[in-house]
This record gives structure tokens, sequence and C-alpha cells, in this order.
């Protein structure tokens, strides 16, 4: 069997849900089971709604609700002919929306909003999606099962961000879909949503339904992950910093797990990470260019000359400087310090470390006054915003001579405030004003990839891929 999972602008209207359709048909002796996203901007909008009931916004909120039941109705009077169905499914979304409403209303009258609260608003769109494309599909004579990911997908209780159970997960996803795969079933499911022990609905955040996608796969041993979006695969770059940035044909889940990591949104961060223990390979694929063949990911890609694959970026990062002369000869100095981070749950990105410094990069803010308060009690502490990372990526970059020249050369007067050679020995971040992040992507773009350095490795993107 295979999973297919499809984005918010691949189910954004009955056209694009329609391919999808064609598409499954086509993988169908495959024994695909079908993730879905949310409709395209449905995610934001709900969360929208849920923030201004809670500053007291009702009738904005109220408005921005009306809209998204709309589009969903002009969806599925655009994708199903019958009109009986047709009744029906508008009979439950409105069901559905006075729901919203009035969980809405609660909020704004109380004054709180909870992660808890946004979860159950923010799981109704990817709900609404798969079930007008189930009926859809059913529509066309194929035989779509839609199972709720709230039966099977467990996880903790940390609303928003929740972390999925794998050992609950497996037991009950082959238990459940299972026979239903095996009697040629297709089944349809959320991606992004999942379910407490208890049976509360909690969202493994955003951009979820990758990683959703690949918790199915896992658990069920399928043959391949397919993430069908927008582009044409794993680009070398963003194509929204860098238009003529060029399609890889295969990478590894290493260098695929970085680029993820470091801000390459078409892949959620954790999406790698059930596919590597069971190696299966992930096809990143463009629906609206079904016939184009994507980029693999797998564990051990054919060898390449090429050093450099891919270049990440991402904004919105917190430089800390920590300086003490008591680190001179010491040891236990990095361990306060890092156990500081970790006592405040907040992940450290990037380190680099001299005699007398330690410099590291957070994204997530939410405890930083904390920190500092602790960092300051043993040593002095700057603190640099709105700075980014620009990550690049590739598994042979450590055997090639002269890359971090190379780099340095591209990008000229822009300065450089940090540098960090991965771990994993794969790639090279740098961090920078985040006024200069564009420039210093695009210049290095220029620099390793224009012209294409590797015609086996690397393709010309199709015209209709980016939005
Ligand atoms: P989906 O809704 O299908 O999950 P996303 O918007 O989450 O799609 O991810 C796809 C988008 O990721 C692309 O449209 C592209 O703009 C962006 N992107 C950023 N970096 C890359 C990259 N290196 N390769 C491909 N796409 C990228
Ligand atoms: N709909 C969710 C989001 O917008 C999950 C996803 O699309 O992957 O974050
Ligand atoms: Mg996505």
């Amino acid at each position: 069997m295979i999973v297919m999972k499809f984005g918010g602008t691949s189910v954004e209207d009955a056209r694009a849900m329609t391919t999808v359709i064609e598409i499954v048909e086509r993988e169908r002796h495959r024994k695909p089971v079908v993730v879905l996203s949310a409709i395209a901007g449905a995610t934001n909008m709900l969360l929208d709604a849920a923030r201004l009931s809670v500053e007291g916004k009702l009738d904005e909120a109220t408005r921005l609700l009306n809209e998204l039941l709309e589009r969903h109705v002009l969806i599925l009077e655009n994708l199903i002919t019958h009109r009986t169905t047709i009744q029906e499914l508008i009979l439950e979304i409105r069901r559905r929306f006075d729901e919203l409403k009035n969980l809405c209303q609660g909020i704004a009258i109380l004054g709180e909003l909870t992660n808890r609260s946004l979860d159950a608003i923010a799981s109704v769109g990817e709900r609404l999606s798969t079930l007008i494309v189930a009926r859809g599909m059913e529509e066309r004579g194929l035989p779509a099962e839609l199972v709720d990911a709230r039966s099977f997908m467990m996880t903790d209780e940390q609303y928003a961000n929740a972390a999925p159970q794998m050992p609950f997960i497996e037991t009950k996803a082959r238990e459940l879909l299972l026979p239903l795969i095996n009697t040629g079933k297709i089944v349809i499911t959320q991606g992004f949503i999942g379910s407490t022990r208890k049976g509360i609905t909690t969202t493994l955040g955003r951009g979820g339904s990758d990683y959703s996608a690949a918790i199915i796969g896992a658990v069920l041993d399928a043959e391949e992950i397919q993430i069908w979006t927008d582009v044409d695969g794993v680009l070398t770059g963003d194509p929204r910093i860098v238009p003529s940035a060029k399609k890889l044909k295969v990478i590894s889940f290493r260098e695929a797990s970085e680029l993820a990591y470091f801000g390459a949104k078409v892949l959620h961060p954790s999406t790698i990470l059930p596919a590597v223990k069971k190696n299966i390979p992930v096809i990143v694929l463009n629906s609206r260019r079904p016939a184009a063949s994507g980029t693999r990911i797998v564990s051990d890609p054919p060898k390449s000359n090429a050093a450099v694959k891919s270049i990440a970026s991402k904004k919105g990062i917190t430089v800390i400087n920590i300086q003490s002369t008591r680190m001179l000869m010491a040891y236990g100095f990095l361990e306060s310090i890092f156990s500081v981070f970790s006592r405040h749950k907040t992940p450290v990105d990037l380190v680099s470390t001299s005699e007398v410094a330690v410099s590291l990069t957070i994204d997530n803010t939410s405890r930083l006054e904390e920190i500092l308060q602790e960092l300051e009690s043993f040593a002095e502490v700057s603190v640099f915003r709105n700075k980014a990372i620009v990550c690049i990526v590739g598994e042979q970059m450590h055997s090639t001579v002269g890359i971090a020249d190379r780099i340095f050369h591209a990008l000229g007067d822009i300065n450089v405030m940090m540098i960090s050679q991965g771990a994993s020995e794969i790639n090279m971040s740098l961090v920078v004003d985040e006024t200069d992040v564009v420039e210093a992507v695009r210049r290095l773009h220029k620099e390793f990839f224009e012209p294409v350095p590797e015609l086996e490795i690397f393709e010309s993107i199709g015209t209709n891929s980016s939005d």
C-alpha cells in the first residue's frame, strides 16, 4: 500500500479536488491511503476567527466563518452532481459551522482562548475537506471510506503541538485501517489532527499533515509516502525567494531533514523521521503537474559530485551571546547554560563557542525573559533579535574543498553574525540580519546553481508549478 498526502492548494477548489480524485484513481491498484489537509487558507481563517473572538470582535469572526462556509459550499456544488448529496452535505457543513460559531461565542464571553480550543477549531478544516473529497470519490464510483484520524492518531496533551504516541497509533491504525485496505477500500483521513487518549482533539502543529502521512505510512509499512503539493518537488531554494530554483531529482533523508528543519516549508520538519525508521521512500510531487517525476527522498541516493544541493532559510531567529570569564579553562559551563534552556523547554538551533563566549540561536522566545534572568545570574548576556538562519545543505559538502570560500565570496558585503557547521556534517548555517536574508539566499543560489551544476541531480521546474 502507499500513502498519498495532498496539501491545502491541492484541494483548494472543486477543480483541484477533481484532479486529486483522478490521481488517486490512477494509483488505485497500489492500495492508497489518502491523507488530506484543509482547503488552502482554511486553517488560518479558523485560527483568526478564534483570535478575533477572544478580542471580543465576534462580528468579524462570524464574517470570516461565513466566508469559509460559503467557500466549502461552492466547492461541493461544483464537485458533486447529485442534488440530494449536495443538500445533505450543505446541512452537515452548516451544522459544523453553527458549532464553530457557538465555540467562538463561548471564547468571546469567557475572554479566554486556550490551545485546546484552538485545536478543536482548527480541526474543522481537515474534517470538512475530507468529507467533501470522500463524497466526490463515492459519486465517481470509487470505494472511498472516510476514517476520522482521531480514532487512531493518538497524541499527548500538548495542544497545538501534540506529540504522536507511536505504539498506540500503530495498534489502532492497523486494527482500523488494514481490514478496509485489504477489502479494496480507499481510506481517506485527515492530516494534522489527532486525539488524546481521553478523546480530546489535538493538532500536530502547523504544516503537520506531512507528518501525519509519514506516521501512517510507517505504522502501516507503506511501500511509499507521496507528498503532493504545489511545486515540482524539493527545490534548490525557496521558489518565492529564487524563482530560478531547480528541482532535485533525488536527495537523502538527512539532507531533507536539515532543509525542512531550517525552513524549507515543502516538508514539515518531523516528516522524515517515521519514514527513516522504516526506510520508506518519500516522494514529493506536484498535483498541478501530476505527470512530472517529483523528488525522491531516500536513505542512500546515488553519489553525486554536486556538493551543495539546496539552500533553506528561516526568519524570526534570536541570537543570544553569553560571556563569562568563568568560562576560561572551566568545565561545566556549557552544561549550566544548556540546562537553563532545557528547563524552559526551549530548543537551541545553532551553537558556536569560543574560549570566553557562547553564541546560540533560538526561534521560540516565549520563555526568553525567564531564560535571560537565569543566565544573567552567572554570565554577561546580550540578545539580538530579528535575525535569520541561512542553511546550505549537501552530503558532499565536507569532502569538497573550497565551499566555505565560495560561500563567503558570494555573500560579499552581507554581514554574517554567526557560523555553525552542522554536527551532521552535511550543512553549514549562517546567521544574518532578517533584512539581508533574501539577498543572501539569492547570491548563494546564483553561486551554486546558476548554471545548473549536474544534470543527473537537478532539473528545471515546470512553468505552472509555483505561486
Ligand atoms: P502544502 O499545502 O502542499 O503542504 P506548503 O505551502 O506547506 O504546501 O509547502 C509548499 C511550498 O513550500 C511551496 O509552494 C514553496 O513555496 C515552499 N518552499 C520553500 N522552500 C522550498 C524548497 N526548497 N523546495 C520546494 N518548495 C519550497
Ligand atoms: N492545515 C494545516 C495547516 O495549515 C496542516 C497542513 O496543511 O499541513 O497548518
Ligand atoms: Mg505543508
